[in-house]
C-alpha cells in the first residue's frame, strides 16, 4: 500500500501591492492608488487609478490545495520508466511563473529592477531549475523542457529604453548596452545556452524602446532572436474605460504600427495596460479579436499584472483571457518570494518529462487536464511509490 503526504497549505495574504504600469521615466507617468482588501485568506484587490476606475478581482484561487493524493495501488508501468518517473517526478500541470518586467534602473522601484537584482533573478532562476519558453508555447501548451526542469516565461512591458539600448560606437557601428535588458539576457544565454533567450516584449505607442531611428533595426532584432513582441495597445489606455469601438482602434493601431516594420509577424499576446480590463463581457471579446480601420488582429492571450504563478495551459483553471503574472521586483510577492515558495512546494511547480507530445502527471491529478487542450499529445499518468525506510 502507498502512502502519500497529504498536502496542507494555508497561506494568508494579507497585503499586495499594485501600482502603474509604466515607468516614472515615461512621460505618461500616472499614479495609481492602491487599495487592498482581506477577505478571510481570499485576496481580493481593488485597483484605483487616476480614471476613478475600480476593479475586484475576486477569481483568484490558486493557492487552494489540489485534491487528496492517497490513491489505490493500480498502477503498472514499464521498469524503467518508472524509476525515471519516480526520479523526476513531472508534473506538466504544476504552476509556471510568467515574469513581469518593466525597466532596470540604479534603484529598485514597484516597476524598476536594479541590474544587479535581475542577474540575481537570472542566476537564480537557472541555478533552481528553471529554463525560458516563449510565453506563445506556454499559452499553447507546447512546452519543450528538458525533462526536471521547470518552464518560466519572461515579459517586459512598454519599451522602455532600459529594455533594449543601442549606442553607436566611432566607427558608426550598433552596439547592444550590455548593461539593458538584451544586452543581459544575450550575456546570460552565452553563459547558460541551455537557459534559453526568449522573451516578450509588449509595447505601445510610436516610440518603443525610445530611440526613434533605431525602432526598425530593434523590432527586427527581437525577432530574429526568437523574442516576441505583444500589443500593449497604442495609447497605452486603459481597456475598462474604452468603447467597443476605441478598444478596437488602441489595438489594432499598434499592431498596424508593429506590422509597419514586421510585416509578417504575428502580434497576439495583448499585455492589458495596468492589468485592467472591461468589465464587460460583450467588451471583452473586442481583446481577442477585432479590427479598424481594416487592420485586423486576434490575440491568443491576455496578461494581467502582479502577483502570482499561473497554472499551466492544460490544466482547467488555466484562463487565456487573464493570465496573472509574477512582479520581477521586490514587491511583496515578487519573484524572490515565488522561487522560495517553490523551493519550500515543489510539488507545485511544473517539472518537465522532457517529451513535448506526451503530458504527464500523477495519476490523482488526472480530472484537473482540461482534455479537449490536449491535442494529439498523449496524456500519461503515474503514482509515486512510497520510499522504503
Ligand atoms: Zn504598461
Amino acid at each position: 500500500m502507498k502512502r502519500y503526504t497529504k498536502l496542507t497549505l494555508a497561506i494568508v495574504l494579507s497585503s499586495v501591492l499594485f501600482t502603474g504600469c509604466i515607468s516614472s521615466k515615461d512621460d505618461q507617468n500616472r499614479k495609481i492608488d492602491n487599495n487592498i482588501k482581506d477577505n478571510e485568506s481570499v485576496l481580493k484587490t481593488v485597483y484605483e487609478n487616476d480614471n476613478k476606475y475600480n476593479e475586484i478581482d475576486s477569481n483568484l484561487d490558486s493557492l487552494e490545495v489540489p485534491g487528496n493524493l492517497d490513491k489505490e495501488d493500480d498502477f503498472e508501468e514499464n521498469e524503467i520508466k518508472e524509476i525515471d518517473l519516480q526520479e523526476i517526478k513531472p508534473n506538466e500541470v504544476g504552476q509556471i511563473m510568467v515574469l513581469m518586467y518593466h525597466g532596470l534602473g540604479n534603484e529598485e522601484r514597484a516597476y524598476v529592477r536594479t541590474r544587479e537584482n535581475f542577474k540575481e533573478d537570472l542566476q537564480l532562476l537557472y541555478e533552481k531549475g528553471y529554463r525560458l519558453i516563449s510565453l506563445k508555447d506556454y499559452i499553447n501548451n507546447d512546452i519543450d523542457t528538458e525533462a526536471g526542469k521547470t518552464p518560466v516565461v519572461l515579459t517586459f512591458d512598454d519599451g522602455n529604453i532600459t529594455d533594449f539600448n543601442i549606442k553607436i560606437n566611432e566607427k558608426g557601428e550598433k552596439i547592444i548596452d550590455p548593461n539593458c535588458v538584451i544586452g543581459i539576457l544575450e550575456e546570460f544565454n552565452k553563459k547558460y545556452p541551455d537557459f534559453g533567450l526568449e522573451a516578450t516584449f509588449s509595447i505601445f505607442g510610436q516610440n518603443p524602446f525610445r530611440q526613434k531611428n533605431l525602432i526598425d533595426y530593434k523590432l527586427k532584432y527581437i525577432i530574429d532572436k526568437g523574442m516576441d513582441i505583444g500589443n500593449h495597445t497604442y495609447s497605452h489606455n486603459n481597456l475598462s474605460s474604452l468603447s467597443e469601438d476605441d478598444i478596437q482602434r488602441t489595438l489594432a493601431k499598434n499592431v498596424e504600427f508593429i506590422q509597419g516594420y514586421l510585416p509578417d509577424y504575428e502580434v497576439n499576446i495583448l499585455a492589458l495596460p495596468y492589468g485592467i480590463r472591461p468589465k464587460n463581457e460583450e467588451k471583452r471579446k473586442y481583446l481577442f479579436s477585432g479590427s479598424f480601420d481594416g487592420v485586423e488582429y486576434k490575440n491568443i492571450g491576455a496578461l494581467a499584472v502582479g502577483w502570482k504563478p499561473e497554472y499551466a495551459s492544460i490544466h482547467k483553471k488555466f484562463d487565456y483571457r487573464y493570465i496573472h503574472r509574477v512582479h520581477g521586483s521586490s514587491e511583496r510577492f515578487g519573484i524572490r518570494y515565488w522561487l522560495e515558495y517553490f523551493d519550500n512546494h515543489p510539488e507545485k511547480r511544473y517539472i518537465s518529462d522532457g517529451d513535448k507530445d506526451i503530458v504527464t502527471l500523477l495519476e490523482a491529478q488526472k480530472e484537473v487536464v482540461d482534455e479537449d487542450k490536449l491535442g494529439d499529445k498523449d496524456l500519461r499518468t503515474y503514482s509515486l511509490e512510497e520510499k522504503s525506510e
